[in-house]
């Protein structure tokens, strides 16, 4: 059972890293900001719901939130621990968590802090492209496809985020930072964070991540 939190800024690159290490790693992807997109694309009453939110660059209240990814993490495919990405993003949230995994005998084994300061993030987000059907993330400067426009891994065309826009961009980072930054002092204080370079290039972070994971012995 290995239950891990990626943090990171928007832009950071969390959800680059959580996809390698779903795969390395042998654990579901858990992307609380993917299961909204599947909702607003299922035109769901919770998609409805979050898209007001999303499309400001404002959080989901913690509450619609925590529901969604209680249940998901409740699926049997979850059984031998998840890698969340983009969750808990406030205080409230990782109490909400912290709280269920205890009725469930478990806790969060490590929370990796994907470390990339505030200024480079605007070019993180507005050079981000990601596939239509995965959410599988490009840069058009850093990390491009092999062939323009089309996904490496699963050929789907590539789009830009509707919240990836100057905008909302400036919207999110405004009003997100600090709420994760008091995630980061929430796990700090619980002696489970560990901080990675995020200006590093994708290999160097995942090889930091898997090291900082690799402390963990099972039960610990
Ligand atoms: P990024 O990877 O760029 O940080 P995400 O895909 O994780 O963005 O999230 C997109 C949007 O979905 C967020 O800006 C927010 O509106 C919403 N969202 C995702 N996760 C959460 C969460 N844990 N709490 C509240 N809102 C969330
Ligand atoms: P997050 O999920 O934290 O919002 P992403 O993983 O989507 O972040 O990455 C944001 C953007 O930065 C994407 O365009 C991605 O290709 C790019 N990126 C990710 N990791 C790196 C890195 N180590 N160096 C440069 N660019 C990166």
């Amino acid at each position: 059972m290995r239950f891990l939190v990626l943090l990171g800024a928007p832009g950071a690159g969390k959800g680059t890293q959580a996809m390698i290490l779903a795969q390395r790693l042998g654990l579901p992807h858990v992307a609380t900001g993917e299961l909204f997109r599947a909702a607003v694309r299922a035109g769901t009453a919770l998609g409805r719901e979050a898209q007001q939110y999303m499309e400001r660059g404002e959080l989901v209240p913690d509450a619609i939130t925590v529901d969604m990814l209680l249940e998901r993490i409740d699926r049997p495919d979850a059984g031998e621990g998840v890698i969340l990405d983009g969750f808990p993003r406030s205080r409230t949230q990782a109490e909400a968590l912290e709280a269920a995994l205890l009725e469930r005998g478990m806790a969060v084994d490590r929370a990796l802090l994907v470390d990339v300061p505030a200024e480079d993030l605007v070019g993180r987000l507005s050079g981000r492209w990601v596939c239509r059907l995965a959410g599988h993330p490009y840069h058009v400067i850093s990390n491009p496809p092999r062939i323009p426009g089309i996904c490496d891994v699963d050929g789907s065309a590539l789009e830009q985020r509707e919240d990836d826009r100057p905008e909302v961009v400036r919207a999110r980072l405004a009003r997100q930072l600090a709420p994760m930054q008091s995630v980061v002092e929430y796990y700090r204080a619980r002696g489970v964070l560990r901080t990675v370079d995020g200006r590093q290039p994708i290999d160097d972070v995942t090889r930091d991540l898997i090291a900082a994971v690799e402390t963990v012995r099972p039960g610990a």
